[in-house]
């Protein structure tokens, strides 16, 4: 048998930083990840045969569960027919269907393979229609790996963006403001000051990737607002949020109810059911500017690929109102859970929550995390010995406390179980 310590050498020695992805290295964690063989149900297990509980489910997109029996299935059927054709398919208007359904405003859907992509798109679409340049984004919001979206926070109100990644041009990011979140007057600041020239505000739904931040009573509402008057799009990425907040996105926590609509969502992970799909999605008027129709180029080779779609179809048709109200529950139960572990251990903390989606930061009991300045004023030394704890019981926790903690329909009683009676061990640990 391999450990996992020699298949992270051999990963080392012909993949940069031994993996696909940066933050599967554990480089803010430190220590030797697992390399996973096999994901069922709640669980994950390793080349060295050790079963963990999972707390990732791939980053969000298992929210049925790993491996879930009619994924599993519709994905046979649809890899018996063939694995691409290039051509169109009758499944692909099934799913774009399924996600018009439940979101509002939805008429027209673009398939894509990775939410990378559908926020690329949605910026570039944005542009073209609005014939505009200026994109708004907020610190600590991740929308995939797109050139003018890698801005690191400007040093203030309307700053003009610095890239936050070699080999993003300059030119490129200047072209993106970026705001604190939860911030009106700085949103304010930027339309006056910019407004004719802001083609879109791209926003998360709700900020899961400096952990969870929970868009004050509000906000998403008054960037609605603001857009309109401005002439400017507003895009609601929902990759990770998309049909796991609720049955709509964490849209259907709010703009369902608030009676309000985006000009574009973004979606990936759940649609694909652990494939690679995602998707844009808007009104006609908007989506119709896309090639072939209008003059806004966009294609892929994988586009809509006939065992993504099918996955996907089979994830969003299971994903029922049960299904998120267990998911809900369990979600609640382990927020009181952590909190009284960490009471019990003295370790000061504050819980970010979403709907759902929650992760923790140390040491904000004071203030709350409102924005991305004060998720990294956190005490975030305190998750290192907390995840490892964690880790060694058998919880896979995401290897960064600037992730949220992500469960599914099949964390049941045993699972919730393994999950909780490694909590006091790991809140001492996070103590020290
Ligand atoms: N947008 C959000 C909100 C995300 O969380 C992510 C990925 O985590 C992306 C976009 C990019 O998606 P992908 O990793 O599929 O390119």
């Amino acid at each position: 048998m391999r450990t996992n310590a020699q298949e992270f050498a051999t990963a080392q020695a012909i993949m940069p930083g031994g993996v696909n992805s940066p933050v599967r290295a554990f480089g803010s964690v430190g220590g030797v990840p697992p390399f996973l063989v096999d994901a069922h149900g709640a669980h994950v297990t390793d080349v060295e045969g050790k079963r963990y509980v999972d707390l990732v489910m791939s980053w969000g997109p298992a929210l049925l569960g790993h491996s879930h029996p009619a994924v599993i299935e519709a994905v046979h059927r649809a890899v018996d027919h063939g694995l691409s054709f290039g051509a169109s398919t009758p499944a692909e208007s099934r799913l774009a269907g399924l996600i018009a359904g439940r979101m509002g405003g939805v008429e027209r859907v673009r398939l894509v393979s990775t939410g990378t992509e559908a926020t690329m798109t949605a910026v570039r679409l944005a542009r073209g229609y609005t014939g505009r340049d200026l994109i708004v984004k907020f610190a600590g919001c991740y929308h995939g790996h797109v050139d003018a979206l890698l801005a690191a926070a400007g040093s203030g109100l309307a700053t003009l963006a610095l890239p936050g990644s070699a080999g993003v041009p300059a030119a490129v990011t200047a072209e993106t403001l970026v705001l604190p979140f939860n911030d009106r007057t700085a949103v304010d600041a930027a339309f006056e000051q910019y407004g004719q020239r802001i083609a879109a505000v791209i926003t998360e739904s709700a900020p899961c990737n400096m952990g969870v931040v929970l868009p004050e009573e509000g906000f998403n509402a008054y960037l609605r607002a603001k857009t309109t008057e401005a002439g400017s799009l507003l895009i609601v990425d929902e990759v990770l949020t998309g049909f796991r907040a609720s049955d709509a996105g964490y849209w259907g926590l709010t703009g369902r109810t608030e009676g309000w609509v985006p000009d574009l969502f973004t979606f990936g992970k759940v649609i694909g059911g652990g494939m690679p799909a995602a998707a844009l999605a808007g009104p006609a008027q908007i989506m119709d500017f896309l090639a072939p129709l209008g003059p806004v180029y966009q294609a892929g080779t994988l586009s809509g690929n006939p065992v993504a779609t099918a996955a996907g179809i089979a994830q969003l048709e299971h994903a029922t109102s049960d299904m998120y109200a267990n998911i809900d529950a369990r979600s609640l139960q382990l927020q009181d859970e952590l909190s009284a572990a960490l009471n019990a251990a003295g370790v000061d903390h504050s819980l970010q929550v979403a709907g759902n989606l929650f992760s923790v930061a140390f040491g904000t009991s004071e203030r709350g995390v409102h924005n991305y300045a004060d998720a990294q004023a956190q005490e975030g030394w305190r998750y290192t010995p907390f995840f490892h704890s964690m880790l060694e019981q058998g919880v896979y926790l995401p290897p960064s406390v600037f992730e949220a903690w992500f469960l599914s329909d099949a964390h049941d009683d045993a699972a919730m179980d393994q999950i909780v009676t490694a909590l006091p061990a790991a809140a001492r640990a996070a103590a020290t």
